[in-house]
């Protein structure tokens, strides 16, 4: 501090340096770009001679801090920070593919991601192949000389349909093909794919991490030599993550535990409920033992995650009704909120698929998903009880 500077002057020079005045929560660092001791320094700095952060569209000492936990928490090498999960998407596909390259990847994916393999990167002719998520004997035939990458989500989005990550990690591997899982609804403390053999983890850190419904994040991880062409391609196109946004995220990270553990009790016991009421079809939860793929959920994941899909009784109308009975959740697009969330996909998120690609992924009128918050399971239960009876 400087005692012969005006008020006005010290408010602006007083910076805080987070290494010398030891806070103990990190400070947020909300500056474009950073200053050196002298021309060598800063020579240095930009010739990458010496580790120093540049500009915040480069790094950010918030942003380092998000992306370093993230790695931690998933074993990877390295990631770069993202303003939303579809800048995380978007980024890894345009920094690693160019012009003729196909990818692979299954139809039930977050709906965002499909327009891009469907309308965005068609205008560079890169393509995807969709395979059959629950046929993966016929996922071989479909590799062609231009293949170059595999993308999955386990669980899917709104499906919650299983992908296999040991197997589908054996066959990227045996077909030289870059396998990239986005891991949105497993968060890394449930599930981390690289351990299987992924070679890059995509979040949408707006939903479980943050987990309160409050900024938009994204973040790839992974090997070191993909994610140094990721940083490169994003240092220059500059889609990435905010150092505010960074610092509430990495605030999140902190309580990411003790969030997925009541999400997880809570989400098994809406399941449980549901599979014993007669006015559901169906009921789809990774950790109960109707699943169809229980036994791969056991081997990959530690719980179930926050996420149930099910199918109410007299369809799309009924499925409407339902939606409106819904008092104390809410009906909005998000998930992995600490509020309880009721989405009726076909209708909203998923919306812009054809009916027939709907049909190929089960996404049938009568779905429903919740994404199951923390309020007591209790209230939840009482909410989607009444709305049931309500809508019959
Ligand atoms: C929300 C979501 C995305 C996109 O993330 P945004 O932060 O909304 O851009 C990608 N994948 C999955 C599975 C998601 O749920």
């Amino acid at each position: 501090m400087n005692e012969d500077q005006r008020f006005e002057t010290q408010a602006i020079r007083q910076q805080i340096d987070g290494t010398h005045a030891q806070e103990h929560s990190t400070p947020l660092y909300l500056t474009s770009s950073f200053t050196y001791e002298n021309s060598e320094e800063m020579r240095a700095a930009f010739a990458g001679e010496i580790d120093k952060n540049i500009y915040s569209r480069f790094s950010n000492p918030n942003t380092q801090e998000f992306v370093d936990k993230i790695c931690a928490m998933e074993g990877a090498e390295a990631g770069y920070a993202f303003a939303s999960g579809m800048a995380a998407v978007f980024s890894t596909f345009a920094a690693l593919l160019a012009a003729g390259d196909n990818i692979i990847s299954c139809r039930s994916i977050f709906g965002s991601t499909h327009t891009v393999f469907n309308k965005i990167l068609p205008k560079w002719n890169i393509t995807t192949t969709y395979v059959d998520l629950k046929d993966t004997d016929s996922w071989q035939e479909v590799v062609k000389e231009n293949t170059k990458l595999l993308y999955v989500e386990t669980p899917t989005n709104p499906g919650v349909d299983l992908v296999d990550l040991s197997w589908v990690s054996e066959f990227t591997k045996k077909n030289d093909l870059i396998l990239v899982v986005d891991n949105c609804f497993a968060t890394p403390y449930l599930q981390q794919p690289i351990k299987f053999g992924a070679d890059l983890v995509i979040h949408s850190a707006t939903k479980f991490i943050d987990g309160q419904g409050r900024v938009l994040g994204g973040v790839t991880v992974g090997r070191q030599d993909l994610i140094d062409e990721i940083y490169a391609f994003s240092r220059s196109t500059g889609p990435s993550m905010s150092p505010f946004n960074a610092w509430v995220l990495s605030k999140s990270l902190e309580t990411l535990a003790v969030r997925m553990d009541r999400h997880c009790d809570n989400a098994l016991k809406l399941a449980q409920f549901l599979e014993s009421n007669d006015q559901i079809a169906w009921v789809k939860y990774p950790f109960l033992p109707s699943h169809p793929q229980h036994e791969i959920a056991n081997r990959q994941m530690s719980a179930g995650g926050g996420v149930v899909s099910f199918g109410i009784k007299g369809g799309l109308e009924r499925g409407k009704r339902f939606l409106d009975e819904i008092k104390m959740c809410s009906l909005t697009a998000n998930l992995g909120d600490s509020r309880t969330i009721v989405t009726h996909p076909s209708s909203t998120t998923h919306a812009k698929l054809t009916e027939g690609e709907r049909q190929k992924v089960d996404i049938t009128p009568e779905l429903i998903r919740v994404s199951v918050g923390l309020e007591h399971i209790d209230d939840i239960i009482v909410d989607i009880q009444q709305a049931l009876n309500h809508s019959i």
